[in-house]
């Protein structure tokens, strides 16, 4: 019955506080959709700011829609319901704009799940032809990387930091209704704002062999590559996003958010924080205490959001800060290398009895190959310094297919765990929990990786099992690996070009890994050559290409001559 899903979506309104001022009316009608469920939606502070960036514009009102759960998709299609937004439970397709705040690959293949539902056409092309279709638009972490396997799905991408780009975004918007001239025009009009992409101004070229060559303007696009915006220093110090609303169903429960940094100090090789966003820049304490201020009012757990927030230069007033207000904290990040005792107090007395460090892999020498410069001896400190605080738990993330990797790192990282939990034992904290976390090197765009092969999906699955094997042996530490499959779909999303988004548009329905090797046949795609092969540094043509990075090339390719360098020396 469709009365489940009203009453559903009703249920969730009825567990919100919302925060920010509601928005009476307006001219401009956008459906923002987070392409997961709820839950997850809910859980990321990037959403909730566009949100409350879009409602606090003028004449704007923004309503939120979320993936529904399995049993909901089977409620939606036996009614015949198309999909609706959670506040006035008006269908996404009859709004202005639907745009996505996109975090993860994998949550492409739930943009088509959303288009099927909601009933709305999969691409720009086919949106064309139809009057009143909604603008479809997207942006989050995902459009800092390698929006190429969405981009026929999506008319137009926020690339970066969307504070600037969205007030601009509705003005030309307005401009243009009240011309009414076409939709292509709107197109032409947008795409000269800054850190806009317009994925149908440009077009894929591959050779005889169904291989990617290059992505270029069609004519009238602009002719120069295309930038991602960033706020400076001094406009991102003004204010501290914060979570507008707070409910029980999220991943941290009923938790408010506040950001205190963008960007990472740290330069590691395989992560996309460090090389794609230009410096970190950090919330002045006032503002972040200003925040938490507020949400104290209505909740006492707060999330900070951060890549490093052990270096952040207030961080013990602010832990201090949280101590005295005796509010329970979660950091989203715990760097080895700065975690300071006040972090770890500030954990403990909020009642947090387990922590994730990433140790990564367990050799000093293999660690460097991903820049990561601190030693297992500092791990473990570390870690002596979180069991003496009070943490019981410990979670260790790790990973495989760093180049340079043999057995024997393999090896060293089970002796690590080893280590961890003898250390537990000793610390008096024998009665909790160490669990060995890995997953699989995928060598992202725009990092110094992105000319790597990935790890075969046979070799993958070798060194996991090895892992597993190893850390049964060892009393009191548990085991949980990735699945070599997903890695490895995860990669082909994460490098792959705009055929992608067919290979998307045929497996949604049931991805399973058979189905989307299928999918990548049937569209003349041959994964392994998109996932097996070394790219050449000097002049290969990525899918990504065309899109600015954030440092220079030059900066990744440099990058990439250590790592080369740094393995030979293993
Ligand atoms: S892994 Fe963590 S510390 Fe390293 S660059 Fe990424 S966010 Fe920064």
């Amino acid at each position: 019955m469709s009365w489940n899903l009203i009453k559903r979506s009703d249920q969730y309104k009825a567990q919100e506080t919302i925060l920010m001022r509601s928005t009476a009316g307006g001219d401009v009608r956008i459906a923002l959709g987070y392409p997961n469920t709820y839950e997850v939606g809910m859980s990321n502070l990037g959403m909730q700011v566009v949100y409350s960036i879009l409602n606090s514009i003028p004449g704007v009102v923004c309503e939120r829609f979320f993936l529904p759960s399995e049993e909901d998709i089977e409620l939606y299609k036996r009614n015949g319901r198309r999909l609706f937004t959670l506040e006035s439970q008006r269908p996404v397709s009859e709004f202005q704009i639907v745009a996505f705040t996109i975090a993860f690959e994998p949550d492409f293949v739930n943009i088509a799940k959303i288009f099927d539902l909601a009933g709305l056409p999969f691409t720009a092309e086919e949106r064309a032809q139809h009057e009143n279709c909604p603008l479809i638009l997207a942006g989050g972490a995902i459009s800092l990387l390698n929006p190429e396997p969405v981009a026929d799905f999506i008319d137009i991408f926020c690339l970066g930091e969307a504070e600037h780009f969205l007030p601009q975004f509705i003005d030309t918007y307005r401009q243009w209704q009240k011309e009414e001239c076409s939709r292509g025009c709107l197109l032409e009009r947008l795409a000269s704002l800054r850190g806009a992409y317009i994925p149908s101004l440009w077009h894929d070229y591959y050779d005889d062999q169904g291989h990617f060559v290059c992505c270029e303007p069609r004519e009238g696009a602009p002719e120069n590559t295309i930038e991602r915006l960033h706020l400076s220093a001094s406009e991102y110090g003004e204010d501290c996003p914060h979570s507008q609303i707070l409910t029980e169903n999220t991943e941290l429960g009923y938790s408010g958010l506040v950001e205190i940094s963008r960007g990472c100090a740290f330069n590691c090789r395989f992560c996309t924080v460090g090389f794609s966003y230009p410096k970190i820049r950090w919330k002045p304490l006032d503002k972040i205490l200003e925040a938490i201020e507020e949400l104290g009012q209505y909740t006492n757990k707060v999330g900070l959001i951060s890549a490093t927030a052990g270096t952040y230069p207030h961080i013990d007033a602010l832990c201090q800060y949280i101590i005295g207000k005796k509010m329970a904290v979660a950091f989203s990040s715990l760097r080895v290398d700065s975690l300071p005792d006040s972090m770890l107090q500030a954990l403990v007395s909020g009642g947090s009895k387990t922590i994730t460090l990433a140790p990564e892999v367990g050799s000093d020498a293999l660690r460097k190959v991903a820049n990561k410069r601190f030693t297992d001896a500092q791990y473990l400190a570390t870690a002596e310094r979180a069991f003496a605080a009070g943490v019981v738990n410990l979670r260790m993330y790790s990973m495989v297919g760093l180049p340079g990797e043999r057995e024997e790192h393999l090896q060293a990282l089970i002796d690590l765990a080893a280590d961890t939990r003898k250390l537990q034992i000793k610390m008096g904290r024998g009665g909790g929990h160490i669990t060995l976390s890995t997953g699989q090197l995928i060598p992202k765009p725009f990092t110094p990786f992105q000319w790597n092969s990935v790890l075969e999906k046979g070799k993958a699955a070798k060194s996991i099992h090895y892992l597993e094997r190893g850390v049964k042996r060892i009393g009191g530490v548990e085991f949980s690996g990735e699945s070599p499959k997903q890695a490895m779909i995860q990669a082909l999303l994460a490098r792959g070009d705009r055929r992608f988004s067919k290979v998307i548009a045929r497996v949604y329905r049931e991805p399973s890994f058979s189905a989307w090797l299928k999918a990548c046949a049937e569209e003349g795609i041959d994964y392994k050559y998109e996932l097996y092969r070394e790219r050449s540094v000097k002049d290969e043509v990525l899918p990504w290409s065309h899109l600015t990075p954030v440092g220079s090339l030059e900066r990744l390719r440099r990058d990439e001559e250590l790592t080369r360098r740094t393995v030979e020396s293993l």
